[in-house]
């Protein structure tokens, strides 16, 4: 958990907390690749023992995950960077770009374990020394599981999707090892060796359905996707928190940017408050919203209460702050005219 303690305007050409964050990511990355490389060679080895096509499509989403896990590696070097003259929002965004690969790469394998599989299925082949393969694959899948815990631990706690990705997708090969090993062994205790290639057919579809996940989540993000709900509804409690007579907000959005967040509003203040109590104002709201989400980056526009231009700019899209859609729609002043004031 992060904080940014330096003011939005800060000239600073980084915020520390990130790239002190970044450095722990790249080794979880490091991780990802070792722990793929170990599970390629070990499911690979169980499919030269064996000759099962099973085994094999097994050992080919492993390859998924070296990949993936090499083009993470490369995105979170990317967006630890920070801001810099050409991109000054930073480069957060680069994360969706390793998700997006990922899925890429994820149907070229499908496409390849489907077309074996059908083969296999035309051209059955018994297989040979099952049970140490089977072992083999079982020290395959305990290590993936251990790995696939502490990146999702690890991408929970620094918000990055893509160790949260890599770790989620680490998990469902356990669970295809799993379904892999009881298959294959069910070849060898019935003879029916289709089972093998049919094995083969199922993960290559399971492997298709991670991909389209994975690659719906990214162009989401890249789309500027807003927080989730946990996140607006902290944004919107603190806002109707600080609503009063004098002060009013709208025009709020979200969005998300790899590990950062982001939103806007609109503050309406009393149209005699200085600009520096205004300043004051939106900087101890900034800090307070910050606690509330880590991670969030906010710009917060001010303008007069009683100014009918400060209700022109209300976006076309906006997450609601308030179950009474009137407040923060017109100009109060102008309100208090149509009705008589109450003496
Ligand atoms: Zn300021
Ligand atoms: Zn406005």
């Amino acid at each position: 958990m992060t904080t940014p303690s330096t003011p939005p305007e800060s000239t600073a050409p980084a915020e520390p907390a990130p790239s002190r964050g970044s450095v722990d990511l790249t080794r979880y990355a490091w991780l990802a690749i070792f722990a793929a490389i170990a599970t390629i060679a070990l499911k690979a080895a169980a499919w030269a023992m064996t000759g099962s096509v099973g085994l094999l499509s097994d050992a080919a989403e492993s390859g998924v995950n070296l990949v993936a896990a090499v083009v993470a590696l490369v995105a979170l070097r990317v967006a630890a960077q920070g801001a810099t003259q050409r991109f000054l929002y930073g480069r957060a965004k680069a994360e969706y770009f390793s998700a997006a690969a990922e899925g890429a790469i994820i149907f070229v394998a499908a496409a390849v374990i489907l077309v074996m599989s059908a083969d296999r299925f035309i051209h059955p082949r018994p297989l040979e020394h099952v049970g140490v393969g089977l072992l083999v694959l079982v020290a395959a899948s305990v290590l993936n599981g251990v790995v696939a815990v502490v990146l999702m631990r690890a991408g929970r706690r620094h918000r990055s999707i893509t160790l949260v990705a890599d770790g989620k997708h680490l998990l469902t090969d356990v669970w295809t090892s799993v379904g892999v090993l009881v298959g294959v062994g069910l070849v060898a205790v019935t003879g029916w060796h289709r089972l093998d290639a049919v094995i083969a057919f199922l993960v290559g579809v399971n492997i298709i359905v991670t991909g389209i996940s994975l690659m719906s989540e990214s162009i989401s993000g890249l789309l500027d996707k807003a927080l989730d709900d946990e996140d607006n509804d902290a944004i919107t409690r603190i806002l109707r928190s600080h609503t009063s007579r004098d002060v009013t907000f709208h025009g709020l959005k979200t969005r998300e940017a790899g590990q950062e967040k982001h939103m806007n509003v609109h503050i309406q203040v009393p149209d005699t408050w200085t600009v520096k109590r205004a300043h004051t104002y939106a900087h101890e709201l900034d800090e307070e919203l910050m606690r509330a989400v880590p991670g969030l980056h906010a710009e917060l526009h001010v303008e007069p209460i009683s100014d009918p231009a400060s209700y022109d700019d209300i976006p076309s899209a906006e997450i609601p702050i308030y179950p009474d859609s009137s407040i923060g729609r017109t100009s109060p002043d102008r309100h208090r005219q149509d009705t008589p004031p109450a003496q």
